[in-house]
């Protein structure tokens, strides 16, 4: 069995790594090669926590296994991220426990690659303008993914926290581009790509300030309550999600699904644009939007990934269980 650290993690696993392992994955879940199954999340009545584990299994990757792990609120104050997880990858021929792979970074590197894959397939190749709502731990990750996809030329962010937004600033100087810091109505009129990686609870960005042919991707909604978009620009909205099930569930859709303003079948799978069963964008006026809301499968493929590279590069630690 091998065992995979954070570090090692975070030296073999790139943004194109990620990228491709999702886009691998979403395919497969649409052809039907590839499934999770049920999310399990709970308060488990001790330090606040919430513990939980996704899993699944890919026929195609020949990837089955579980994350584990969930939300610690207290962890800050002991230098500790909040959100903790390993991921344990089992040989789906004998059941063995094949590795055992940090799951922290990774858990950033597959959210930002979903919206990044997102962006590839659905955003108009002329995109210009990437709007961030949102500055917290994964914009970092998130905007650096999504500059890769077009020849952006500008970020315009918006925070509930706006202290938080230099440090965003900072990684977009970084990718080379300016930034600028506007209010949510600007945002809308500006961009035309939009990323909302927030834990809100309200909708933040409205149909009426997004211009024809914006791609949006709403990354922040994992859980029944939380909500980033108007449920009419999701009704306005071409809808593309990662598991339909989730996306009406616990994703952005939710609200809207509940006010019966869409239906399930107004969503596709985005692995059916990956496969080319469906045609994504069919005009430069229309409105695309993702909801990425995360699926077990994407962290099993980005730590399937990590697994052999740390092997082939000679990293990852060998034990006998
Ligand atoms: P974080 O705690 O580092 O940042 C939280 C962000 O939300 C900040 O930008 C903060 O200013 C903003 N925010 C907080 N309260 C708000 C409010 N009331 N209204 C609007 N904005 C508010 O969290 P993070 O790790 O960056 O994660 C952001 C979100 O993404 C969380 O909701 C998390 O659960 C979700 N997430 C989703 C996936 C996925 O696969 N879809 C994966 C990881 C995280």
């Amino acid at each position: 069995m091998l065992i995979v650290t954070e570090d090692m993690c975070k030296q073999v696993v790139g943004r194109t790594d990620a990228f491709e392992a999702v886009e691998a994955v979403f395919a497969a879940m649409a052809r039907g090669d590839a499934y999770n199954f049920d999310v399990i999340r709970e308060a488990i009545g001790y330090a606040d926590a919430l513990y939980g584990f996704k899993s699944g299994f890919d026929k195609a990757g020949l990837t089955l296994g579980v994350k584990s792990g969930g939300y610690w609120p207290g962890n800050l104050e002991k230098g500790l991220t909040n959100h903790q997880s390993t991921v344990f990858l089992f040989n789906p021929d004998t059941g063995q426990l094949d590795a055992l792979v940090g799951g922290n970074y990774l858990t950033a590197v597959r959210t930002a690659a979903a919206s990044a894959v997102s962006i590839a397939h659905l955003s108009r190749k002329n995109s210009k303008v990437l709007g961030m709502v949102g500055a917290g731990h994964q914009s970092a990750f998130q905007l650096r993914a999504a500059v890769e996809q077009r020849d952006f030329e500008k970020v315009v962010a918006w925070n509930f926290h706006p202290d938080m937004l230099p440090k965003l600033g900072e990684v977009a100087a970084d990718c080379g581009l300016p930034f600028e810091a506007v209010d949510r109505e600007q945002l809308g009129a500006e961009a035309d790509a939009i990323i909302t990686i927030t834990s809100a609870h309200e909708a933040l960005i409205m149909k009426d300030w997004i211009k024809p042919g914006t791609h949006i991707a709403c990354m922040g909604t994992d859980t029944k309550g939380k909500q980033e978009v108007d449920p009419e620009l999701i009704a306005a909205a071409t809808l593309f999600t990662d598991e339909i099930a989730q996306s009406i569930s616990i994703g952005e859709t939710q609200h809207a699904i509940a006010s019966g303003l869409i239906k399930q079948s107004d969503i596709t799978s985005i692995g059916s644009v990956i496969n080319g069963d469906h045609v994504g964008r069919s005009s430069d006026e229309e409105i695309t939007l993702f909801d990425g809301t995360g699926v077990g499968l994407q962290d099993l493929a980005v730590a399937s990934t990590a697994a052999r590279l740390a092997k082939e590069k000679g990293l990852a630690q060998e034990v006998q269980l």
